[in-house]
Protein backbone atom coordinates (compact mmCIF):
# COMPACT_ATOMS: atom_id res chain seq x y z
CA UNK A 1 0.00 0.00 0.00
CA UNK A 2 1.61 3.20 -1.23
CA UNK A 3 1.87 6.32 1.05
CA UNK A 4 -0.83 8.40 -0.85
CA UNK A 5 -3.53 5.48 -0.61
CA UNK A 6 -3.58 5.65 3.76
CA UNK A 7 -4.15 9.03 3.61
CA UNK A 8 -6.82 9.27 0.49
CA UNK A 9 -10.33 7.90 0.58
CA UNK A 10 -12.53 7.76 -2.46
CA UNK A 11 -16.14 6.99 -2.68
CA UNK A 12 -16.93 4.92 -6.08
CA UNK A 13 -20.68 5.75 -5.91
CA UNK A 14 -21.82 3.41 -8.80
CA UNK A 15 -20.29 0.07 -9.78
CA UNK A 16 -22.10 -2.79 -10.70
CA UNK A 17 -19.56 -5.31 -9.08
CA UNK A 18 -21.77 -8.76 -9.22
CA UNK A 19 -21.50 -8.63 -13.21
CA UNK A 20 -19.77 -11.61 -15.07
CA UNK A 21 -16.79 -9.73 -15.94
CA UNK A 22 -16.04 -9.79 -12.44
CA UNK A 23 -16.57 -13.56 -12.18
CA UNK A 24 -12.64 -14.72 -12.30
CA UNK A 25 -11.17 -12.40 -9.60
CA UNK A 26 -14.07 -10.72 -8.15
CA UNK A 27 -12.87 -10.38 -4.32
CA UNK A 28 -9.22 -9.50 -5.71
CA UNK A 29 -10.88 -6.95 -7.62
CA UNK A 30 -12.32 -5.74 -4.87
CA UNK A 31 -9.28 -5.79 -2.65
CA UNK A 32 -7.42 -4.25 -5.05
CA UNK A 33 -9.64 -1.18 -5.34
CA UNK A 34 -9.64 -0.88 -1.23
CA UNK A 35 -5.94 -0.97 -1.02
CA UNK A 36 -5.79 2.06 -3.61
CA UNK A 37 -7.94 3.94 -1.29
CA UNK A 38 -11.20 3.24 -2.93
CA UNK A 39 -12.55 2.53 0.91
CA UNK A 40 -16.32 2.09 -0.09
CA UNK A 41 -18.11 1.30 -3.10
CA UNK A 42 -22.17 1.31 -3.74
CA UNK A 43 -23.67 -1.05 -5.74
CA UNK A 44 -27.17 -0.49 -7.96
CA UNK A 45 -29.08 -3.31 -8.86
CA UNK A 46 -30.60 -3.19 -12.60
CA UNK A 47 -33.19 -6.05 -11.78
CA UNK A 48 -34.26 -8.76 -9.97
CA UNK A 49 -31.55 -10.94 -11.34
CA UNK A 50 -29.10 -8.86 -10.14
CA UNK A 51 -30.16 -8.51 -6.38
CA UNK A 52 -29.13 -11.80 -5.01
CA UNK A 53 -25.14 -11.15 -6.30
CA UNK A 54 -25.29 -7.76 -4.80
CA UNK A 55 -26.24 -8.76 -1.31
CA UNK A 56 -23.69 -11.59 -1.30
CA UNK A 57 -21.31 -8.59 -1.61
CA UNK A 58 -22.36 -6.73 0.93
CA UNK A 59 -22.61 -9.68 3.04
CA UNK A 60 -18.93 -10.06 2.22
CA UNK A 61 -17.55 -6.64 2.66
CA UNK A 62 -20.32 -5.21 4.99
CA UNK A 63 -17.96 -2.27 5.82
CA UNK A 64 -17.18 -1.20 2.28
CA UNK A 65 -20.01 -2.38 -0.03
CA UNK A 66 -23.01 -0.78 0.12
CA UNK A 67 -26.55 -1.72 -1.80
CA UNK A 68 -28.71 0.73 -3.51
CA UNK A 69 -32.52 -1.16 -4.83
CA UNK A 70 -33.92 -0.08 -7.86
CA UNK A 71 -35.43 -1.01 -11.58
CA UNK A 72 -33.33 -0.04 -14.44
CA UNK A 73 -35.20 1.55 -17.45
CA UNK A 74 -33.19 -1.25 -19.98
CA UNK A 75 -35.24 -3.84 -17.91
CA UNK A 76 -38.67 -1.60 -17.78
CA UNK A 77 -40.43 -3.87 -20.20
CA UNK A 78 -44.20 -4.54 -20.93
CA UNK A 79 -44.38 -8.39 -20.01
CA UNK A 80 -42.09 -7.62 -16.54
CA UNK A 81 -42.05 -4.87 -15.12
CA UNK A 82 -44.95 -4.46 -12.60
CA UNK A 83 -43.43 -8.06 -11.07
CA UNK A 84 -40.34 -6.49 -11.13
CA UNK A 85 -41.31 -3.18 -9.44
CA UNK A 86 -43.03 -5.40 -6.69
CA UNK A 87 -39.86 -6.98 -5.94
CA UNK A 88 -38.37 -3.88 -5.71
CA UNK A 89 -40.73 -2.74 -3.22
CA UNK A 90 -40.90 -5.61 -1.22
CA UNK A 91 -37.10 -5.25 -0.58
CA UNK A 92 -37.37 -1.63 -0.20
CA UNK A 93 -40.11 -1.93 2.48
CA UNK A 94 -38.21 -4.68 4.35
CA UNK A 95 -41.75 -7.71 3.29
CA UNK A 96 -39.66 -10.28 1.58
CA UNK A 97 -38.15 -13.00 3.89
CA UNK A 98 -34.44 -11.70 3.73
CA UNK A 99 -33.03 -15.48 4.42
CA UNK A 100 -35.01 -17.34 1.79
CA UNK A 101 -34.08 -15.08 -0.60
CA UNK A 102 -30.53 -13.11 -0.02
CA UNK A 103 -27.48 -14.19 2.45
CA UNK A 104 -28.16 -11.19 4.56
CA UNK A 105 -30.85 -10.30 6.94
CA UNK A 106 -31.41 -6.72 6.49
CA UNK A 107 -30.14 -4.52 3.83
CA UNK A 108 -29.62 -1.25 4.76
CA UNK A 109 -30.45 0.13 0.89
CA UNK A 110 -28.47 3.56 0.57
CA UNK A 111 -30.61 4.67 -2.34
CA UNK A 112 -33.30 4.18 -4.70
CA UNK A 113 -31.42 2.94 -8.11
CA UNK A 114 -30.87 2.23 -10.58
CA UNK A 115 -33.60 4.20 -12.11
CA UNK A 116 -34.74 6.85 -14.73
CA UNK A 117 -34.93 7.01 -18.52
CA UNK A 118 -33.28 5.36 -21.34
CA UNK A 119 -33.92 5.85 -24.93
CA UNK A 120 -30.70 4.93 -26.48
CA UNK A 121 -31.81 1.42 -26.49
CA UNK A 122 -35.52 1.03 -26.53
CA UNK A 123 -37.74 4.43 -27.35
CA UNK A 124 -40.42 2.85 -27.43
CA UNK A 125 -41.03 1.88 -23.57
CA UNK A 126 -40.99 5.22 -22.70
CA UNK A 127 -44.35 5.58 -21.24
CA UNK A 128 -43.76 2.60 -18.52
CA UNK A 129 -40.22 3.90 -18.02
CA UNK A 130 -41.76 6.96 -17.16
CA UNK A 131 -44.24 5.42 -14.77
CA UNK A 132 -41.51 3.23 -13.37
CA UNK A 133 -39.56 6.22 -12.19
CA UNK A 134 -41.79 8.73 -11.07
CA UNK A 135 -43.54 5.21 -8.86
CA UNK A 136 -39.98 4.82 -7.49
CA UNK A 137 -39.29 8.68 -6.75
CA UNK A 138 -42.32 8.49 -4.73
CA UNK A 139 -41.27 4.71 -3.17
CA UNK A 140 -37.83 7.15 -2.34
CA UNK A 141 -39.42 9.91 -1.14
CA UNK A 142 -41.38 7.30 1.37
CA UNK A 143 -38.24 5.65 2.78
CA UNK A 144 -36.55 9.18 2.80
CA UNK A 145 -33.52 8.14 0.27
CA UNK A 146 -31.87 9.88 -2.64
CA UNK A 147 -32.29 8.46 -6.05
CA UNK A 148 -29.34 7.49 -8.46
CA UNK A 149 -30.48 8.53 -11.74
CA UNK A 150 -29.61 6.66 -15.43
CA UNK A 151 -30.01 8.77 -18.13
CA UNK A 152 -29.70 8.20 -22.02
CA UNK A 153 -30.68 10.24 -24.43
CA UNK A 154 -33.05 11.15 -22.29
CA UNK A 155 -31.68 14.12 -19.74
CA UNK A 156 -33.66 17.16 -20.88
CA UNK A 157 -37.12 14.60 -20.29
CA UNK A 158 -35.87 13.59 -16.73
CA UNK A 159 -35.66 17.57 -15.55
CA UNK A 160 -39.03 18.06 -16.78
CA UNK A 161 -40.32 15.34 -14.49
CA UNK A 162 -38.61 16.27 -11.78
CA UNK A 163 -39.50 20.30 -12.41
CA UNK A 164 -43.06 18.74 -12.45
CA UNK A 165 -43.04 16.75 -9.29
CA UNK A 166 -44.99 18.44 -6.01
CA UNK A 167 -41.59 17.00 -4.12
CA UNK A 168 -38.62 15.37 -6.02
CA UNK A 169 -36.49 12.93 -3.26
CA UNK A 170 -32.95 14.66 -4.35
CA UNK A 171 -30.52 12.12 -5.34
CA UNK A 172 -27.35 11.73 -7.95
CA UNK A 173 -27.52 12.07 -12.15
CA UNK A 174 -24.91 9.10 -12.22
CA UNK A 175 -22.68 9.13 -15.15
CA UNK A 176 -23.13 12.53 -16.33
CA UNK A 177 -22.35 13.47 -19.52
CA UNK A 178 -24.71 16.32 -20.68
CA UNK A 179 -24.80 20.35 -21.15
CA UNK A 180 -23.65 22.93 -18.90
CA UNK A 181 -27.69 24.32 -19.31
CA UNK A 182 -28.29 20.87 -18.16
CA UNK A 183 -26.18 20.27 -15.18
CA UNK A 184 -27.02 24.01 -13.81
CA UNK A 185 -30.47 22.84 -13.98
CA UNK A 186 -29.95 19.68 -12.36
CA UNK A 187 -28.02 21.33 -9.48
CA UNK A 188 -31.13 23.75 -9.06
CA UNK A 189 -33.39 20.69 -8.19
CA UNK A 190 -31.01 20.01 -5.45
CA UNK A 191 -29.56 16.77 -7.49
CA UNK A 192 -25.85 15.83 -7.76
CA UNK A 193 -23.94 14.98 -10.55
CA UNK A 194 -22.21 11.47 -10.40
CA UNK A 195 -18.64 11.76 -12.94
CA UNK A 196 -16.86 8.84 -13.99
CA UNK A 197 -14.37 7.89 -16.85
CA UNK A 198 -15.98 9.68 -19.91
CA UNK A 199 -14.09 12.49 -18.19
CA UNK A 200 -10.79 11.13 -18.97
CA UNK A 201 -11.79 11.19 -22.78
CA UNK A 202 -10.09 13.19 -24.85
CA UNK A 203 -13.35 13.82 -27.02
CA UNK A 204 -15.25 15.12 -24.40
CA UNK A 205 -16.47 18.72 -23.54
CA UNK A 206 -17.18 17.42 -19.92
CA UNK A 207 -14.07 19.04 -17.88
CA UNK A 208 -15.21 22.07 -19.36
CA UNK A 209 -18.29 21.95 -18.12
CA UNK A 210 -17.59 20.99 -14.51
CA UNK A 211 -15.29 24.18 -14.49
CA UNK A 212 -18.21 26.14 -13.81
CA UNK A 213 -20.02 23.21 -11.36
CA UNK A 214 -19.12 23.25 -8.09
CA UNK A 215 -16.97 20.30 -6.84
CA UNK A 216 -19.45 20.31 -3.65
CA UNK A 217 -21.85 18.92 -5.75
CA UNK A 218 -19.82 16.16 -7.43
CA UNK A 219 -19.31 12.43 -6.52
CA UNK A 220 -17.32 9.90 -8.15
CA UNK A 221 -17.60 6.66 -9.69
CA UNK A 222 -16.71 3.85 -12.67
CA UNK A 223 -19.63 2.43 -13.28
CA UNK A 224 -17.70 -0.69 -13.73
CA UNK A 225 -17.24 -2.64 -15.95
CA UNK A 226 -18.64 -0.25 -18.14
CA UNK A 227 -16.85 3.41 -19.06
CA UNK A 228 -13.42 2.38 -18.02
CA UNK A 229 -11.18 5.70 -17.51
CA UNK A 230 -8.20 6.48 -19.51
CA UNK A 231 -5.49 4.65 -20.09
CA UNK A 232 -8.44 1.10 -19.89
CA UNK A 233 -10.35 2.03 -22.74
CA UNK A 234 -11.85 -1.01 -24.97
CA UNK A 235 -10.90 -3.18 -21.14
CA UNK A 236 -12.88 -4.01 -18.81
CA UNK A 237 -13.71 -0.96 -16.10
CA UNK A 238 -13.23 -1.25 -12.03
CA UNK A 239 -13.35 0.15 -8.85
CA UNK A 240 -9.54 0.85 -8.19
CA UNK A 241 -9.92 3.02 -11.02
CA UNK A 242 -12.18 5.63 -9.27
CA UNK A 243 -8.58 7.54 -8.43
CA UNK A 244 -8.38 8.00 -12.47
CA UNK A 245 -11.01 10.03 -12.55
CA UNK A 246 -10.36 12.07 -9.14
CA UNK A 247 -6.76 12.72 -10.60
CA UNK A 248 -8.43 14.15 -13.96
CA UNK A 249 -10.68 16.65 -11.43
CA UNK A 250 -7.64 17.72 -10.18
CA UNK A 251 -6.17 19.50 -13.45
CA UNK A 252 -10.16 20.36 -13.86
CA UNK A 253 -10.18 22.16 -10.51
CA UNK A 254 -6.52 23.12 -9.93
CA UNK A 255 -6.54 21.00 -6.47
CA UNK A 256 -5.01 18.22 -4.76
CA UNK A 257 -5.56 14.77 -4.83
CA UNK A 258 -6.04 15.28 -0.94
CA UNK A 259 -8.52 18.01 -1.25
CA UNK A 260 -10.53 16.13 -4.28
CA UNK A 261 -11.11 13.22 -2.43
CA UNK A 262 -11.78 14.70 0.66
CA UNK A 263 -14.75 16.98 -0.88
CA UNK A 264 -16.06 13.93 -2.89
CA UNK A 265 -15.98 11.66 0.15
CA UNK A 266 -17.46 14.34 2.04
CA UNK A 267 -20.19 14.75 -0.47
CA UNK A 268 -20.88 11.27 -1.13
CA UNK A 269 -21.34 11.05 2.70
CA UNK A 270 -23.77 13.61 2.34
CA UNK A 271 -25.76 12.10 -0.56
CA UNK A 272 -25.86 8.79 0.55
CA UNK A 273 -25.86 8.29 4.79
CA UNK A 274 -22.27 6.14 4.26
ZN1 LIG B 1 -26.59 3.71 -15.55
ZN1 LIG C 1 -24.98 1.54 -13.71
Amino acid sequence: MTHDSRLTTFVDTHTHLYEAQFDADRTAMIERAINTGVSKMIIPNVDAATIKGMLDLVKQFPANIFPMIGLHPCYVKPESYKPELEIVRQYLFNEISFTNHSSIQTPQFVAVGEIGLDLYWDKSTLDIQKEAFELQCDWAIEKNLPVAIHSRDSTHILIELLKKRKNNPGGVFHCFTGSLEEANEILKLGFYVGIGGVVTYKNTNLRDTLKHLPLDKIVLETDAPYLPPVPFRGKRNESAYTKLVAETLCSVYEKGLEEIAAVTTQNAKDLFGI
